[in-house]
């Protein structure tokens, strides 16, 4: 069996449901099973009216949820004839009427917990489930609405909980395996899932690559496709850089550094279940399938071109440490970092002196305590607007002046830090967030002209 994730964009419209209807029928012999993410921008929406309501802006978060109701029936009704819509209207309707109840329950009491965030986000998904497993029954493909929260247990840190992966691969051959044995099509949301106690929970931002990585090897599956708007992964963002060039082929490693330094188009996570079962991932696209993509497989061969992508992680905020005397201090840092993971805070990048340390984190809402309880130890700095830019290649570690080479073209611009991966695979250093458009298209134009046509398309 195969795994197909379609992302947001994969799934926004009508049109986009009806293109991948096409791309699963033309792979029902592999038995699929499908993951698909909430309709583009309906994540954000759903956190949106979520906010509002727990400022207690009842009206601002209903005008919100009307406009997403009002898009789910739309599509709907663009989809399905009259008596599937009937149908589906009917069970949409029952949806947003909970949806609205949960809004005004949270402006009533006038705040927004993690545990009720997470309820009202995961409607995202479920209605998108719900409209693509209609759109596959009436396009004669045997879908059934598989309801992630049955088979993704995770633990109780709502907004970012952790999928127990022994659990879900008792659960996946419960409710899955059989409907998959049966020739059925599961639909699954993903993003989605819940504690044991049945508490719905989500499993982080972009999570639903995550979920079909979980299906993946939960079900053994021959492969997982990874279906998104572009061609696959790229050199670098294709957003920020047109002329960037699609990746044939890419190790799960270098994937995984790409991903976690801000290649959007995969989630980080998303290859570690995969990689511990060698299960291959492709990254594709839904609106033009016949693309080959890319394939993350465990290792590949050695390429001549040093770099396999630039990455860019915005919204990271350097926290700079000073303390002359305490800082080689023996116990200064175990303390410094001990601040960090109280407050549940990951590091990306460290760099110290003799009288400073600088940490990268990901800009968030506890940095001001973070700062605060560190002014306890030393003088502390911050400064927001950073971003980190990622160059990832397995030939790094081999060619000696690469870093001369990085800098160089990097003249122009102000660099913060510098960090060499602990894993050899990476170079990273931190810009401001305004200079990042200008250091990617550099970097491309000097790294990215003679490429490996094994590697590169
Ligand atoms: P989905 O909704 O399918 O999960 P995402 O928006 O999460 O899609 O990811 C796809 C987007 O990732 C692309 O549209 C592209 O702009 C962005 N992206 C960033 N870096 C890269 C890269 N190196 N290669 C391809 N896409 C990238
Ligand atoms: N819908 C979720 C998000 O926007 C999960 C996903 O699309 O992967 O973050
Ligand atoms: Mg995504």
């Amino acid at each position: 069996m195969i795994v197909m994730k379609f992302g947001g964009t994969s799934v926004e419209d009508s049109t986009a449901i009806d293109r991948i209807a096409g791309i699963v029928k033309a792979r029902l012999a592999e038995r699929p099973l499908v993951v698909v993410s909430a309709m583009s921008k309906v994540t954000d929406g759903l956190l949106a009216m979520a906010a509002a309501a727990g400022k207690g802006d009842i009206d601002k978060a209903v005008e919100l949820c009307h406009r997403v109701r009002e898009r789910h029936f739309t599509t709907a009704g663009e989809l399905l004839h009259t008596g599937l819509f009937t149908e589906v209207h009917a069970r949409l309707q029952t949806e947003f009427e909970s949806l609205e109840h949960l809004l005004r329950g949270i402006a009533a009491v006038g705040e927004l917990t993690p545990r009720t965030s997470d309820y009202v986000v995961s409607f995202g998904e479920q209605l998108s489930s719900i409209v693509v497993t209609a759109a596959f029954t009436a396009r004669g493909l045997p879908a059934i609405l598989l309801d992630a929260r049955k088979v993704i247990i995770t633990d109780s840190q709502h907004g970012k909980a952790i999928p127990q992966v022994e659990e879900i691969s008792g659960k996946l051959q419960v409710h899955a395996k059989p409907l998959i044995a049966n020739g059925k099509v599961p639909v699954m949301g993903g993003f989605i899932g819940s504690t044991r106690e049945g508490i719905t929970t989500t499993i982080g931002r972009g999570g639903s690559d995550f979920s079909a990585a979980l299906a993946g090897a939960g079900l053994n599956a021959e492969r997982i496709e990874i279906w998104t708007d572009v061609d696959g992964m790229k050199t670098t963002d294709p957003r920020i850089c047109p002329d960037a060039h699609r990746i044939k082929i890419i190790s799960f490693d270098e994937a995984a550094e790409l991903a976690y330094f801000g290649a959007r188009v995969l989630h980080p996570a998303t290859v570690l279940p995969a990689i511990e079962k060698n299960i291959p991932v492709l990254v594709l696209n839904s609106r033009n399938p016949s693309n080959e993509g890319t394939r993350i497989v465990a290792r590949t061969q050695k390429s001549r071109s040093l770099f396999k992508a630039i990455a860019a992680k915005p919204r990271i905020t350097i926290i700079e440490i000073v303390a002359a005397r305490m800082l080689m201090a023996h116990g200064f840092l175990a303390k410094v970092f001990e601040i960090f993971d109280r407050h549940k805070c990951a590091i990306d990048i460290v760099s110290t002196s003799e009288v400073s340390i600088s940490v990268t984190v990901d800009s968030n809402e506890a940095i001001p305590a973070i700062t605060a309880d560190l002014e306890k130890l030393a003088y502390v700095k911050f400064s927001g607007r950073q971003a980190i830019i990622c160059l990832v290649g397995e030939s790094i570690r081999e060619r000696p002046g690469v870093a001369a080479q990085v800098f160089d073209a990097m003249k122009e611009i102000n660099v913060r830090m510098i960090s060499q991966g602990a894993s050899e695979l990476n170079m990273s250093f931190v810009i401001e967030e305004s200079d990042v458009p200008a250091a990617i298209r550099t970097l491309h134009a000097r790294f990215f002209n003679d490429l490996d046509p094994e590697v590169f398309d």
